[in-house]
């Protein structure tokens, strides 16, 4: 496989086109201190991703010629009736994670903006998310990651307070406790002073990080609307963009999305999007997103986000891996 992708790494070289406009949206989780890019057994290690690995995105990109912009922007440029506004990058992290504080400096040393979309409750409550509880409980009673792997995605078909449910009966109430800095949420304090800063874009991510697609309207709406309001109360601000857990969302979703105040939505779908993007197909809800980008293959796989051909041609590989690959990117 490696070498397969070497290959198409090297056959890159002569179709990318790294001047075609359009922004790639791309979605992180946690953000692990340099020396711990795996973790500490604690969060699932499914993406690792280190400050070192986000200082060298950004400068890659930059020297590529690439630009950063953030959900706020994509109205600007909407509104200004642009049609071709360049090449971008967004940069979004997803879940609230506490790790992710540590992007501050890195997005400042750069002057580049970031979004951090949160699950409201989980800053709320302060446990730790079900998918680390589920990793670092089954690691510790040495199941396969495969087969972690194999439950966490069964899990994602059940609503948030059944996946709680059941994991509390696996491994008792006190298994959500986060263990220290790498698997807790952002608190509300920790929270309302990032978002003071103007590099820094808060989003909704639901209040329970509820795949949205598998609920009701009425449980899609009190998700996302309490989010809303949640982040509201602790930042100051109502957020203008969302990103659908898991990227399931539904024209439902979308709609429930956009009355709730929301003008910008994100998705896991591996594409590049208009820039601005077109507003009559109502492509703003529902923007692609790579998510997953490994560290080792960052600087590749950022220039794979500007080459459409080379893009379709990756995806068809990736898609060969298999399914329960424990680096399968999830979200
Ligand atoms: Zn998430």
């Amino acid at each position: 496989m490696r070498r397969l992708v070497k290959a198409i790494d090297l056959g890159l070289a002569h179709i990318m086109r790294p001047a075609q406009s359009g922004v790639a949206i791309l979605g992180f989780h946690g953000l692990m201190p340099d020396d711990g890019a795996d973790g500490d057994g604690t969060v699932d290690p499914y993406q690792p991703f280190t400050c070192c690995d986000l200082d060298r995105l950004i400068t890659s990109a930059r020297a590529a010629g690439l630009r950063f912009i953030c959900g706020r922007d994509l109205d600007r440029l909407a509104t200004g009736g642009r049609a071709d506004s360049g090449t971008a990058i967004w940069l979004t992290f997803d879940d609230g994670y506490a790790n992710n504080l540590g992007a501050l400096p890195i997005l400042r040393k750069h002057s580049v903006p970031a979004t951090f979309f949160i699950t409201s409750g989980a800053v709320a409550s302060g446990d730790a998310f079900w998918w680390d509880v589920l990793y670092r409980e089954g690691r510790r009673r040495n199941q396969s990651i495969q087969a972690l792997a194999a439950r966490r995605e069964a899990l994602k078909a059940c609503p948030p307070a059944a996946i709680r449910a059941t994991l509390i009966a696996d491994f008792g109430e006190t298994a959500f406790r986060p263990c220290g800095d790498l698997d807790r949420p952002m608190t509300a304090p920790e929270l309302s002073a990032f978002a003071r800063d103007p590099l820094v874009e808060i989003g909704n991510h639901t209040q329970n990080h509820a795949i949205l697609s598998i609920l009701p309207e009425a449980d899609q709406r009190r998700e996302i609307a309490g989010s809303q309001d949640f982040l509201a109360r602790v930042t100051g601000n109502a957020p203008q963009v969302i990103a659908y857990p898991n990227g399931g969302a539904t024209p439902a979703t979308l709609r429930i999305a956009g009355e709730s105040g929301l003008m910008t939505g994100v998705t896991c779908l591996p594409h590049r999007n208009a820039l601005p993007p077109h507003q009559s197909s109502g492509e703003q809800m529902a923007l692609g997103r790579f998510m997953g980008l490994r560290h080792d293959a960052m600087e590749r796989e950022t220039r794979l986000a500007f080459a459409t051909p080379a893009l379709a041609q990756y995806n068809a590989v990736r898609s060969r891996r298999p399914l329960l690959d424990p680096d399968m990117p999830h979200d």
